[in-house]
C-alpha cells in the first residue's frame, strides 16, 4: 500500500490542482497543511491575511470531507512537521506546488534532502502556482535565465499552450492518522468582509468571466467604479487555479478578454523574475544610485492618508480599509512615495504586505520596482502626477469623496485640489495641505536621477 502526503502552501483547492491529483494516485493520501512558525514570525506576516488563510483552510477541509478525506494541519517547521507525519503514515512520497520565492525555494531544497534521508521522493508541481512555469519559456540569446522586459515576454507567453485543467479528484483515501479529527475552524469575523477559500473564490471567478469580463478594457482603469475582478487574494492564495482561469479567460472573445489575460500574464512575468533573481524582494533589480531620503512625518502621512494629496489618501485609506487598492491607486500611491517624497520602495512595499490580502512577494516588490524605476519599466524616471492622473481616472472625484469623507461634499476640480478654497478652509474641514510641492518634487527627483545615471 503507498501513502502519499500532498503538502499544501499556496494551492489551496481541490480543483486543478496537480499537487493533490498526483499524490491521490497512490492508495492512501494525507493532505497536510503546516503553519509555519517561521512566515508567521516574519515581516511578510499580516493580520489580514491570516484570517483570509483560516477561512480558506476551513473551506479546503470542507471539500477534502467531501471527498472523503480531511484537512492535516500541524505547526511548526515545515520540514520537521512533514517528515514526522511522513514517519508516522509511512508515506513513500510527498507532492508540493513549486514556488519562486528565496524562502519556497530553501523549503523545497530542504525538504527533498530531508526526505532523501529516509528514502522518500520529494515531486515538486510547476504550473500549480503560475499558469506558465518559470524558465518554461526563455528569450533567445544564450545565457539569458528570464525575460528582463514584459512585451516580449508576452509574444511568446500568449504562443505558450496551456497545461489541460484537471478535474478534482473523484475520491480521496486516509490512512490511520494519529491527529483529533476536528472540522477546521475559519476566521470568526471575514476579514475587512472579504471571504477567504476557493468556494468563494470560483463564485467570484464565475461571475466575473461571465458578467464583468467584456467590459473590463473600458472600465478597469475607472477608480471609483471599481471594475476589477477583486481575485487577486484568491489567486495569491491558490483558491483559483490560474491556468484555469487564463484557459476560460482567453477562451472569450472580445479586447475585454484579451486585456484581462494580459493582467494574469504581468503576474506570470514577475514571478518568473523574481524565480531568476530572488534576491530582488529585497535588492533593486536594476540599482540607479538612489540615496532615499528619510522623513518619519512624510512617511507617516502617507500611510495614513494625510498626505493633504486626495487621490493619494484616498488609495491609502481604501488600503486600511479594505486590504485591497485598486490597481490605478497603487501605481499613484507608490509613485508619490517613491519619486514625489523620494522615500525608500522597500519601506512602502512593506506597508503593503502589511495589509493587501493579496500581498505577494513577486507582485507586491516587482510592482513597487517598477513604479519606483529600479525594476522592469522602460521608462524608470517617469513620474504621475497625481493630479492629472486624477483628472484622467476619477474625474468627478466620486473616488476621492468615498475615502476622503473630509472632503464628501466637494466636486471636481476642487475635490483633487482642495487648497484652492483657502487654508482657512482646510483647517475647518480638519483636511491637511498638501505636505510636498509636487512640481519641484518632481523636478528634484528627475535631477537626482540624472545626477547618479550621469556619475
Ligand atoms: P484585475 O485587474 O482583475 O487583474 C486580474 C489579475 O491579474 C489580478 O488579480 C492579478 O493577479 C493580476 N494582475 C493585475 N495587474 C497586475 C500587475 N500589475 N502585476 C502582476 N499581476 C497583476 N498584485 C498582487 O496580487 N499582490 C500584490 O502584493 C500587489 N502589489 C502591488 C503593488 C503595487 C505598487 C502595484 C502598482 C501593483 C501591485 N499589484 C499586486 C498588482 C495589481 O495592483 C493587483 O494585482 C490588482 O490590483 C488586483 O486587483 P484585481 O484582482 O481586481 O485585478
Amino acid at each position: 500500500m503507498t501513502t502519499s502526503i500532498a503538502l499544501f502552501t499556496r494551492d489551496l483547492r481541490v480543483h486543478d490542482n496537480p499537487v493533490l491529483t498526483a499524490a491521490a494516485a497512490g492508495e492512501h493520501v494525507v493532505p497536510l497543511f503546516v503553519l509555519d512558525d517561521t512566515i508567521a514570525a516574519g515581516s511578510f506576516a499580516a493580520r489580514p491575511r491570516a484570517d483570509f488563510l483560516a477561512d480558506t483552510l476551513a473551506d479546503l477541509d470542507t471539500a477534502l470531507r467531501g471527498l472523503g478525506a480531511r484537512l492535516v494541519i500541524r505547526r511548526g517547521t515545515p520540514v520537521e512537521q512533514v517528515c514526522r507525519l511522513a514517519d508516522e503514515v509511512d508515506a513513500a512520497e510527498v507532492h508540493i506546488a513549486a514556488d519562486v520565492s528565496r524562502y519556497a525555494r530553501s523549503r523545497q531544497t530542504r525538504l527533498a534532502d530531508a526526505l532523501a534521508g529516509s528514502r522518500r521522493t520529494l515531486h515538486c508541481h510547476e504550473e500549480v502556482v503560475t499558469a506558465i512555469a518559470p524558465g518554461r519559456i526563455l528569450p533567445s540569446s544564450k545565457d539569458a535565465d528570464h525575460f528582463a522586459v514584459f512585451s516580449p515576454y508576452f509574444r511568446r507567453w500568449s504562443d505558450t499552450p496551456l497545461r489541460d485543467v484537471l478535474d478534482r479528484p473523484r475520491r480521496l483515501r486516509l490512512p490511520e492518522l494519529p491527529d483529533p479529527d476536528e472540522p477546521v475552524v475559519g476566521a470568526a469575523v471575514g476579514p475587512h468582509g472579504w471571504l477567504g477559500g476557493e468556494t468563494e473564490g470560483r463564485r467570484r471567478a464565475r461571475h466575473w468571466l461571465t458578467h464583468d469580463l467584456a467590459d473590463y478594457q473600458d472600465n478597469h482603469d475607472d477608480l471609483a467604479g471599481d471594475d476589477t475582478s477583486r481575485l487577486s487574494p484568491y489567486l495569491h492564495f491558490g483558491c483559483v487555479s490560474p491556468v484555469e482561469l487564463v484557459g476560460r479567460a482567453a477562451a472569450e472573445p472580445g479586447p475585454g478578454a484579451a486585456a484581462f489575460v494580459r493582467q494574469l500574464a504581468w503576474r506570470d512575468f514577475h514571478h518568473q523574475v523574481l524565480a531568476a533573481r530572488p534576491e530582488v524582494a529585497r535588492l533593486d533589480y536594476r540599482p540607479r544610485g538612489d540615496r532615499w531620503r528619510t522623513d518619519e512625518q512624510a512617511l507617516t502621512a502617507w500611510r495614513t492618508g494625510h498626505t493633504g494629496v486626495p487621490i493619494v489618501d484616498a488609495g491609502m485609506r481604501q488600503l486600511l480599509a479594505q486590504g485591497w487598492m485598486h490597481n490605478r491607486a497603487r501605481l499613484i500611491t507608490a509613485s508619490f512615495l517613491s519619486k514625489t517624497l523620494y522615500l525608500d520602495w522597500r519601506v512602502g512595499a512593506q506597508h503593503f504586505f502589511d495589509h493587501l490580502l493579496d500581498g505577494d512577494i513577486a507582485n507586491n516588490c516587482l510592482n513597487w520596482q517598477w513604479v519606483a524605476g529600479t525594476g522592469t519599466d522602460s521608462r524608470p524616471n517617469r513620474v504621475l502626477n497625481p493630479l492629472r492622473q486624477a483628472e484622467r481616472y476619477d474625474p468627478d472625484g466620486a473616488y476621492v469623496r468615498r475615502w476622503v469623507p473630509e472632503l464628501a461634499d466637494l466636486t471636481a476640480p476642487d475635490v483633487h485640489q482642495p487648497w484652492r478654497l483657502g487654508a482657512a478652509e482646510l483647517t475647518r474641514r480638519d483636511y491637511p495641505p498638501p505636505i510636498v510641492d509636487i512640481d519641484r518634487a518632481r523636478a528634484r527627483f528627475q535631477e537626482a536621477r540624472q545626477l547618479r545615471l550621469a556619475l
